[in-house]
């Protein structure tokens, strides 16, 4: 089965076919580098990093480039406000922005170029529309003509005539029509600036994407991503810039995300209801994070509240008990009969299935929810599987246990949920092996044999009918997070929280 892509341009979902087989070329509009992201920038990053991971884990080569637009209005203003130069802004809000990215654990790009560095590649671009007949200089700008382009409003379905009528009211003199846009700036008094043809200037923000990922990637490229948001005018005007100054198709695929919103508007800097990245991963893992927003198509809209999260946070916890009862039951498995062949069939099946259909959800146009149901669909034959037949286990059940524990953990990590490290963040693993030294004279210094041993102490106690010392064991666990559960077949002991 191939995988399917919604495109903006077609309005449709069409089979994926890269321009070369086995290797994907995209590119996704980065950040103006004037603030901190906030957690709806965040999500748009967040998808198209799930997008890359999913194509590299089916098997192409992915060139994953992101610009950074380290020169722009808000830049100079943020730079006048703090009586710093642009040039500091850009480069404190750069690395603020690489670090955000990792702690969310989104892959470096491939390739990240800054405008600021490309400068000479821009006025190539702009001499290339000049000499087309697509461009035109007035007094150190130069602007695009939009009419001289014929395909213009096709991205975002707008007509041309009717964009005009609305254009008209903020009518600037020097354009040559309202809807023409400009691909170079003179420079005011106080603004970073570069020297071209004509004049001192600065490059537009439009075209900084049409130059750097064409110099990057050569075109037409694979995929070029981005908000909803960006698809007018941004890619628009980069379509058709691109497509005038070379002659030839820009993008095979465009793709856009869906706006994150807080109470059903869309969160944005201009309108004040915003949460920085930085400040959400303060209080919650990126896994949770990631849980979160992964459980929206990348399409819709998703509404983002601490509620959420928090369930999210429930939603992990139970995926994570998941893969740790099945390694303890592994690991404990041995003296037992046996479970029924036809049960550890069945598990192994839904262990296929669930691979079947996450990679289904999937490739329909990058199904995160569905494919995140079908993990949690797995777990729920896990823990089915455990109650039953926990009591019984012999050393023919560990292949199945280890499959299924190793297909959840590979399936979440290609969505970029790491399993093991929200397990590590859970799991004061130092305290439980000092605990199970203390109560159950424990010597060893792996946690889960620690715990282990700490519920044997405890069932130790409580066959003595000490109470006193089984419960001090409980106690002991609950500090660090775990509750004993009193299952039929025994005691077990589980990650309180959430569910
Ligand atoms: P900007 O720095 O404003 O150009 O935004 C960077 C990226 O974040 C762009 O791809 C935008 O489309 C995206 N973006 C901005 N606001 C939101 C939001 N509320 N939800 C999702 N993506 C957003
Ligand atoms: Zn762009």
């Amino acid at each position: 089965m191939a995988i399917r892509i919604y495109n903006t341009m077609s309005r449709t979902k069409e089979e994926f076919v890269p321009r070369e087989p086995g290797k994907v070329a995209m590119y996704v509009c980065g950040p103006t580098v004037y603030n901190h992201i906030h957690v709806g920038n965040a999500r748009t990053f967040l998808s198209f990093d799930v997008i890359r991971r999913y194509l590299a884990w089916r098997g192409y080569e992915v060139t994953f480039v992101q610009n950074i637009t380290d020169v722009d209005d808000k830049i100079i203003k943020r730079a006048q406000e703090e009586g710093r130069s642009p040039a500091e802004i850009a480069e404190t809000y750069t690395l603020a922005f690489r670090s955000a990215m990792d702690a969310l654990g989104v892959l470096p790009p491939t390739r990240q170029p800054l405008a600021t560095q490309t400068i000479p590649d821009m006025i190539a671009m702009v001499e290339r529309l000049i000499e087309r007949g697509h461009a035109y200089v007035v007094d150190g700008d130069v602007y695009f003509s939009v009419r001289s382009f014929p395909g213009y409003g096709e991205l975002s379905g707008r007509d041309i005539d009717e964009l005009e009528a609305g254009a008209r009211v903020e009518v600037d003199e020097r354009k040559q029509d309202p809807l023409d846009f400009a691909l170079w700036k003179a420079a005011k008094p106080g603004e970073p600036h570069w020297p071209s043809p004509w004049g001192e200037g600065r490059p537009g923000w439009h075209l900084e994407c049409s130059v750097m990922s064409e110099r990057e990637l050569g075109v037409p490229f694979d995929i070029h991503g981005g908000g909803s948001d960006l698809v007018f005018p941004h890619h628009e005007n980069e379509r058709a810039q691109s497509e005038a100054a070379t002659g030839k198709p820009f993008v095979r695929y465009w793709m856009h995300g869906g706006m994150l919103q807080i109470d059903s508007e869309k969160m944005s800097k201009s309108l004040g209801n915003f949460l920085l990245l930085k400040d959400v991963l303060a209080q919650y893992p990126a896994a949770v994070v990631r849980m979160l927003m992964l459980q929206t198509h990348y399409r819709s809209p998703l509404d983002f509240s601490g509620a959420r999260l928090d369930e999210a946070a429930a939603a992990l916890e139970r995926i994570t008990n998941v893969v740790r009862n099945l390694q303890w039951a592994k690991d404990g498995a041995g003296s037992g009969p046996g479970a029924p062949a036809d049960a550890r069939s069945a598990l192994n099946d839904a262990v296929r299935e669930a691979r079947e259909r996450f990679v289904e959800a999937m490739d329909d146009d990058f199904n995160t929810a569905g494919a995140l149901a079908a993990v949690f669909e797995l777990g729920r034959a896990c823990n089915a599987f455990l109650a039953e037949h926990q009591a019984k286990l012999g050393t023919e059940d560990r292949g199945v246990l280890e499959e299924a524990a190793s297909a959840v953990r590979e399936l979440l990590s290609v969505l970029g949920i790491e399993l093991g490290e929200a397990e590590r963040e859970a799991e004061p693993s130092a305290d439980v092996i000092g605990m199970a030294r203390d109560l159950a004279g424990y010597a060893g210094t792996d946690a889960d044999e620690a715990l282990r041993a700490l519920l044997a102490a405890r069932e130790a106690a409580r066959s003595e009918r000490n109470w006193e010392a089984a419960d001090a064991v409980r106690d002991a666990l609950g500090s660090l997070g775990y509750a004993i559960e009193d299952t039929p077949q025994g005691p077990r002991v589980v990650r309180r929280g959430g569910s």
